[in-house]
């Protein structure tokens, strides 16, 4: 074991230049590099990429990654590379060529990393080449997607069980923030885990202070907290429209504000992103599409405007605060009918069945498919417009595909960049008689051919450039080119574009012969119910401590109070102080020093650093002093 200790180490200092390894971190590791299945339940921030990553650099092979988000893909792969580390994604913007030459790289390269979207692992061209890697390791991010009862589930990630039959001699380490008891004994039993083990680091965040706060008026208690926190903050909000005009109150309120949703466009999002984390705007107010993938260590305040559907939800956007290990604040804001507006989340993310079947008529009626066909065409969808012309709501068109993807009836992309797809609707045959009857402008088939296997049966994404490049076109000629084959019915052809593509993955059915399975839909609005109402008591906590209420919930036994959220607080306020360490005595020497740090005053004292923690809480709870920037004591003015 010492020695394999000592091989990790070297590896951790050699390629990430840290000297030690985090709470938790080693333990895992080490199962991995025995061989074992484990899944690994880790807080947010706690580093859970390095316990694949440092145990694949450790070894001969490659890890394959499997991930839900393109955008998360990219994030790690960039780390990578900055780290001189090779490691390759697969996503759904390459070309089927770009995708072959990664693959190759992975069979004959020095490729240590591969991430891919669940989705990847049922396609051939990717069976074919995993069977020829050496793969040392299959690593499963956010593995709680894989559970029907988490909070997140993604009908894809039953895929991965593929991927594990496929290599069935190769060790799964499955990794989560968020995963109760039920789900991580799902996750273990979809992954058909050997010896699996769960490895659970604390949830304990001992500088964050949890603190809830019942108002009549958001806009002023919000403006309040920010007021009295100095530093970066998140304000999250349910709404796109929302977090717009939040923003613009704070703004008023002389804050430096911006706000940020899925809708922007992509530049714009990562501008927005850019200017927060240098620092030159401070209160980011946006909706739960910010956050994955940044490493902001100094985040001061993480406000929730809204309740979440889930504590899973809630405890992964709050952990956002304070990664640096500073005093740092997750303030949840409620009001009156809080309660009234969490049943109609949940009655909004599981649509009526009625309303299920409606969104899968009128979407294959709007594609034109005949019953009994469309079985694997897929078209550019625009779920806002589609709503709107159907006059439901853009989360109600959303959630129905979601079960009708669970279903097995269609799929919808992410909202991303697709590459421009190509089939063809005719037969070999049929486009050799075509070719000899025209003649010119045979190249561009020829390369399409040549470039893009499969095209005779599924839709390709194509690159026209490179169709370009191989047939002697121009660009433009080939996109006049298969224009010409599309009207005259030889391809089919979707341009590229920005919107998500929705593919029907069996033909039409007649509305009444949908079934939707009661595991997709009943169980799972049942659990939704309870995960809601686990967020509803958290916020309606009255005594005990919210920290050890969310560590219980994540199957934490022997959990402590905090001393530092809201509940724990007022229960100390009943409390006198000790008689040397008062309240009066702290604010004085904070006076006379200008700025302090907690260490230094616990100096001041002379006594048990505890007796001076407890009158600092309470002094920053009554708002006489605050913490700033560096995260030394200052008085309040
Ligand atoms: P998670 O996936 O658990 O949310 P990440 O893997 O994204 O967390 O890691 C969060 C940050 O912590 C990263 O910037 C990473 O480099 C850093 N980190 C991880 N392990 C260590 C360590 N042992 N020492 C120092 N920094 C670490
Ligand atoms: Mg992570």
């Amino acid at each position: 074991m010492a020695e394999v200790e000592q091989n990790i180490l070297e590896v951790l200092k050699r390629w990430w230049g840290y000297d030690s390894f985090r709470p938790g971190q080693r333990e895992v590791i080490e199962r991995v590099m025995e061989g074992k299945d484990t899944l690994a339940l880790m807080p947010t921030g706690a580093g859970k990429s390095l316990i694949y990553q440092v145990p694949t650099m450790a070894r001969l092979g490659i890890c394959i990654v499997v991930t839900p988000l393109v955008a998360l893909m990219k994030d790690q792969v960039d780390n990578l590379h900055r780290r001189g580390i090779s490691a390759v994604a697969l996503h759904g913007g390459m070309t089927y060529r770009s995708i072959d030459i990664a693959l190759d790289n992975c069979v004959y390269g020095d490729v240590k990393f591969l991430y891919i979207a669940p989705e990847r692992i049922g396609s051939e061209i990717f069976q074919a080449r995993v069977r020829k890697m050496n793969v040392s390791l299959i690593a499963v991010d956010e593995a709680h997607c894989i559970s029907q009862w988490g909070y997140d589930f993604r009908p894809s990630y039953l895929e991965i069980n593929r991927l594990r039959r496929l290599l069935p001699e190769v060790p799964v380490l499955a990794l989560t923030a968020s995963a109760t008891d039920r789900v991580a004994k799902d996750v273990m039993r979809v992954l058909e885990f050997k010896q699996g083990r769960v490895m659970r680091s604390s949830y304990a965040r001992p500088n964050v202070s949890f603190v809830v706060r019942r108002c009549d008026d958001k806009n002023e208690q919000l403006s309040r907290v920010l007021s009295n926190v100095d530093g970066p903050s998140i304000v999250y909000v349910r709404s796109r429209e929302r977090s717009a005009k939040v923003c613009e109150w704070l703004t008023e309120q002389g804050f430096s504000a911006q706000f940020y949703h899925a809708g922007l466009p992509h530049e714009e999002r990562t501008l927005r992103q850019d200017e927060w984390q240098r620092g030159e705007k401070r209160v980011m107010v946006a909706t739960n599409a910010f956050g994955m993938g940044i490493d902001k260590r100094d985040v001061r305040a993480v406000i929730h405007y809204d309740m979440c559907t889930s504590l899973e939800a809630y405890y992964q956007e709050a952990g956002r605060a304070g990664r640096d290990g500073l005093r740092s604040f997750a303030v949840l804001l409620i009001e009156g009918d809080e309660e009234s507006y969490a049943t109609r989340r949940v009655e909004g993310d599981f649509p009526p069945l009625e309303l299920i079947k409606r969104v899968y008529d009128t979407i294959c009626a709007r594609m034109m498919i005949a019953y009994g066909e469309g079985g694997g065409i897929g078209r550019e969808f625009n779920v806002y417009e589609f709503a709107n012309a159907e006059h439901i709501t853009v989360e109600q068109v959303k959630n129905s595909i979601k079960i009708l993807a669970q279903n097995g009836y269609m799929t919808l992309s992410e909202e991303r960049e697709n590459s421009a797809r190509l089939m063809f609707c005719v037969s070999r045959e049929e486009l050799y008689d075509y070719r000899i009857r025209r003649g010119e402008m045979e190249g561009v088939l020829l390369a399409v051919m040549r470039l893009y296997e499969g095209v005779f049966t599924e839709f390709r994404p194509i690159d026209v450039q490179e169709i370009a490049l191989h047939s002697g076109y121009t660009v433009e000629s080939v996109r006049e080119e298969l224009k010409h084959l599309w009207r005259q019915h030889i391809i089919r052809y979707v341009p590229s574009s920005y919107s998500p593509i929705l593919t029907l993955l069996c033909d039409r059915v007649p509305k009444q012969d949908l079934y939707i399975a009661p595991d997709s839909y009943i169980h799972r609005r049942a659990s939704a119910e309870e995960r809601m109402e686990a967020m509803m008591n958290y916020a309606l906590l009255e005594e005990g401590c919210r920290s050890r209420y969310i560590q219980e919930y994540f199957g934490e036994q022997e959990a402590e109070d905090c001393g530092s959220c809201d509940l724990c607080i007022a229960r100390r306020k009943g409390v006198r102080t000790t008689s040397e360490v008062t309240p009066e005595r702290v604010l004085e020497i904070v006076r006379t020093k200008g700025a302090i740090s907690p260490r230094d005053l616990v100096r001041e004292f002379r006594c048990d650093s505890s007796a001076v923690v407890r009158v600092v809480e309470q002094l920053l709870e009554e708002e006489k002093i605050y913490t700033d920037k560096g995260g030394n004591l200052k008085i309040k003015r």
